[in-house]
């Protein structure tokens, strides 16, 4: 989950465990996220709120729907953001029958992944 590498290649500053423990302890959550999501491999999707399962997005429609429980509409489906890597292992892990599920609390917006 590193930033693009180099200054040059438009990255920044690299973050690794250690910093990430670091910044964790001082209780910096909107650091962390800055520099996890923000300025790293950001990405935007849509999840279900019904099975917590990836939906789809047709921009020319604007339907949104979960192909999964067939729910549609803005009420069932939510877009979230993700850092790339994250959205990439839950395919990997759903890859091999672990089907992790995003739940989004409908107050805050907080995300949370968990495998029921
Ligand atoms: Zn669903």
């Amino acid at each position: 989950m590193n930033s693009v590498s180099t200054r040059a290649h438009g990255g920044g500053l690299r973050i690794g465990e250690m910093e990430r423990d670091t910044l964790l302890a001082q209780g910096v959550s909107n650091t962390l996220r800055d520099r996890l999501i923000e300025q790293s491999d950001r990405y935007k999707c849509w999840v279900c709120k019904v099975c917590g399962l990836f939906a789809t997005y047709d921009p020319e429609t604007k339907i949104k729907e979960c192909l999964v429980c067939e729910t549609e509409g803005d009420e069932f489906i939510k877009q979230i953001e993700l850092p790339y890597a994250t959205k990439l292992v839950i395919q990997e892990l759903i890859g091999i029958n672990i089907v992790p599920r995003v739940l989004v609390d409908p107050d805050s917006g907080v995300v949370k992944i968990t495998v029921r």
